[in-house]
């Protein structure tokens, strides 16, 4: 008999300190189908329910298939969506049982109106309904906070282990493994997450560069090689403008039976965590020292390939609102030649560029309406040299053969710059951001793009240089004017050093 196994992807990563809601139609704009209609939605996809499905291929299992969705970080979860997405995933629970396994793939960052743990509460509604043994794997970003809710109720837990994310489906292979051999009665698993007081730390997790997370991940498979009853070691860098009490960087182990050493290895990792927090790879700019070090690049010559200018602060990916104007006026100022910028997110200025049509001269109020203090509205006098409707298909490893959807999108040229402007929010991760409007970014000297650190996925590779700008909007690194009321306390960098 083939094991049946409940699976469904629900994810977001929820900024409590965004003024954007999350509603519905947001994943709608970007990856959202049910049931039946899964499988051909991922198609060609790169993301955690194609590795499932290759699970279920591979182990013959039958899938009981729910939801995948998934949209652009934004404020909290609107109820419209949580009670489709979850309720998808809660219904089939109820109607469609008994199971053998879950598989659930999903970020680890979610906060809804009404739940600060998402995950942890879906988690426990649906433990409720299927009992406590059934196991229970779970899949989540490398920037999840874990808490005791979630650990509580899943059975294994296994991060990405990359930043830029690209492995999305072995993450999920590798948490089909582990419950495979579950369903089978080889192992029996159960989870310890170990946190300590801090927020920040393992480099944000990124992966590009040797750091502490590098040195955890290597450490973790090495652990698991060696020790057949550590199933799995997930390191989790956490998401910081989340306003829960557990919410920071987390190591989970999920281990076969409950050995005190399983523990003792999440200890080990956090301690190692929290003598390295101060640890970053970055180097942060500011506008003005950003456009002095272009201009130091292009005095030494043109080199092979653009300089990447990163607006770090306003990156959508991490629910900033994609329309801060602070990097944009500060290179528009610099009056630099052969540039691009991807993008600026402003419905009304797309809507009146796309209506005036390509070849037009027009004058609009571009970018700073969500929230001015992250850059004012900028009155500004170009071109439009191309309007598109803003879909093309990821090339890039990070979201490879996932439709994107910028919504009506026009490209506005002033002075030497071209500046795409669209109406929906996306992190711009992927060359053809640019080349779908006609803009090859190959060929430029200067691109920016909104996007902490996902764009180097794509961009390292053609990138004569990458500058990382730290302008000051809603993401930027000093978090001190964020409003947490809910985080525990006292915590670094807040309060402790
Ligand atoms: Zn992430």
């Amino acid at each position: 008999m083939a094991f049946r196994v409940l699976t469904g992807l629900f994810g977001h990563e929820s900024n409590a300190f965004s003024r954007l809601p999350t509603a519905y139609a947001n994943f709608e704009k970007y990856l959202l189908a049910f049931g039946d209609d899964v499988p051909a939605k991922i198609k060609g996809a790169s993301i955690e329910p194609a590795g499932v499905e290759l699970a279920a291929e591979e182990y013959g299992w039958e899938l009981v298939r729910t939801v995948v969705a998934w949209a652009t970080p934004s404020g909290p979860v609107a109820q419209d969506a949580w009670d489709a997405c979850a309720g998808a995933i809660l219904d089939a629970a109820m109607s469609k049982g008994p199971f053998d396994g879950v598989l659930l793939n999903m970020h680890g960052a979610m906060a809804t109106v009404e739940y600060d743990d998402a995950e942890g509460e879906l988690l426990k509604q649906l433990r409720a309904i299927i009992g406590p043994d059934a196991p229970v794997a779970i899949t989540l970003d490398l920037h999840a906070n874990v808490t005791d809710l979630m650990t509580e109720h899943a059975d294994i837990i296994c991060a990405y282990r990359t930043y830029p994310h690209i492995d999305q489906i072995e993450t999920s292979q590798r948490a089909a493994a582990v419950l495979d051999r579950t369903m089978k009665g080889d192992v029996k698993p159960a989870c310890v997450t170990v946190r300590r007081d801090t927020i920040e730390g393992l480099d944000d997790g990124r992966t590009t560069t040797d750091n502490p997370m590098t040195t955890l991940l290597k450490r973790a498979a090495d652990i698991e090689e060696s020790d057949s009853d550590v199933l799995l070691i997930s390191v989790q860098a956490g998401f910081t403008p989340a306003n829960l009490y557990q919410a920071g960087p987390t190591v989970s182990v999920t281990g076969n039976g409950t050995d005190p050493k399983f523990r003792a290895i999440a200890d080990e990792f956090m301690d190692y965590a929290w003598e390295t927090r101060h640890f970053d790879s970055n180097t942060y700019l500011s506008t003005d020292e950003t456009v002095a070090e272009i201009n130091r690049l292009l005095a030494e010559g043109r080199g092979k390939g653009p300089i990447v200018v990163a607006d770090f602060s306003d990156n959508p990916g991490s629910g900033a609102y994609g329309d801060s104007t602070l990097l944009l006026a500060g290179l528009l100022k610099a009056d630099f030649d052969n540039a691009c910028f991807g993008t600026i997110c402003d419905q009304d200025a797309a809507a009146e560029l796309v209506a005036a049509g390509e070849g037009a001269t027009v004058t609009v109020n571009l970018g700073g309406k969500v929230d001015a203090t992250f850059g004012a509205p900028l009155d500004l006098t170009g071109t439009v040299t191309k309007v598109t409707d803003g879909t093309y298909v990821a090339q890039g490893p990070r979201w490879k053969g996932v439709t994107h959807n910028l919504g009506p999108t026009a490209v506005f040229k002033v002075g030497g710059m071209e500046i795409v402007v669209a109406s929906n929010r996306v992190q711009l991760t992927e060359i053809e951001a640019f080349t779908h409007a006609g803009i090859d970014p190959r060929e430029r000297d200067i691109v920016a793009v909104k996007s902490m650190q996902h764009f180097r996925a794509a961009y390292a590779p053609i990138a004569r240089e990458i500058l990382i700008c730290d302008a000051g909007a809603l993401s930027s690194k000093d978090i001190s004017k964020l409003p947490f009321t809910r985080l525990r306390r006292p915590i670094f960098p807040l309060d402790l050093d």
